[in-house]
């Protein structure tokens, strides 16, 4: 397993570019499958193959990349999606991670760039796979209505599935094994998204948003995931969940 190559879909239909990461991450010794469409992509993932990294361009021809990562998600499809946008603005960005991607890259990006984000989305996957413990005890948590397997990737509230990505998992399992903790946007990036000195603390707000509208009954005032003004996040278990303590505070410090 540890020696098999990774394997990258990259979807983008403008062929100089595809052609060229292609041949750059195969220099990198990924293994890598283009798509120049949404019909292509949707293909490749309908034929089965187990993707380790999805590089998604946002303008495709017969479908945009929004709509194609929030397919994918919906259809339980994990891998984590490297999106690259094209227009700067911030609008966009946060359209990608809220139809479930894990990174972005702005248009026109490094080269050298996007393979060290692949190399991060790939390392954090890693990791977790071989040395982490479960941080849970055994590897289920249960807060107010929701019951998350770990182990299994399986989650539930009020007894209805919730399909979480894998970036949303890990979130959910540092926040969990760190209860009552204030932690901040760096450690949790540091820790969840194995990145250092990031520029995109925004990133971690998008992820506990998307938290918050999984397992929050009202997401505009969270309960369990609350921010501490100025500090960041903590998890409160349901039992010493305040309702109306000072520091729930949904749209925080920025
Ligand atoms: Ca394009």
């Amino acid at each position: 397993m540890a020696d098999a190559k990774p394997k990258v879909l990259v979807v983008e239909d403008e062929p100089h570019l595809s052609s060229a990461l292609k041949l750059n991450l195969e220099l990198e010794g990924y293994d890598v499958r283009t798509a120049a469409t949404g019909r292509e992509a949707a293909a490749a993932f309908l034929e089965g193959v187990h993707f380790d990294v999805v590089v998604l361009d946002v303008m495709l021809p017969d479908v945009d990349g929004f709509e194609l990562c929030r397919k994918m998600r919906d259809a339980g499809h994990r891998a984590p999606v490297l999106m690259l946008t094209a227009r700067g603005a911030t609008k966009d960005r946060v359209a990608g991670l809220e139809a479930g991607a894990d990174d972005y890259l702005t248009k026109p990006f490094e080269l050298a760039e996007l393979l060290a984000r692949i190399r991060s989305l790939l390392r954090r996957r890693k990791w977790l796979e071989d040395d982490e413990p479960t941080a849970t005890d055994g590897s289920v948590a249960r807060f107010g209505q929701a019951v998350v397997d770990f182990d299994r990737h399986e989650a539930t509230v009020r007894g209805e599935p919730v399909h979480l990505t894998k970036l949303e998992l890990d979130l959910l399992r540092y926040f969990v094994s760190h209860p009552h903790r204030v932690l901040s946007r760096d450690e949790l990036l540091e820790n969840v998204w194995k990145i250092r000195h990031a520029s995109s603390p925004r990133m971690v707000d998008n992820f506990v948003m998307r938290l918050r509208r999984h397992f929050e009954d009202d997401p505009t005032r969270p309960r369990f995931f609350v921010s501490v003004r100025g500090a960041g996040y903590k998890f409160v278990p349901p039992a010493e969940t305040a309702p109306s303590a000072d520091e729930d505070e949904t749209s925080a410090d920025r």
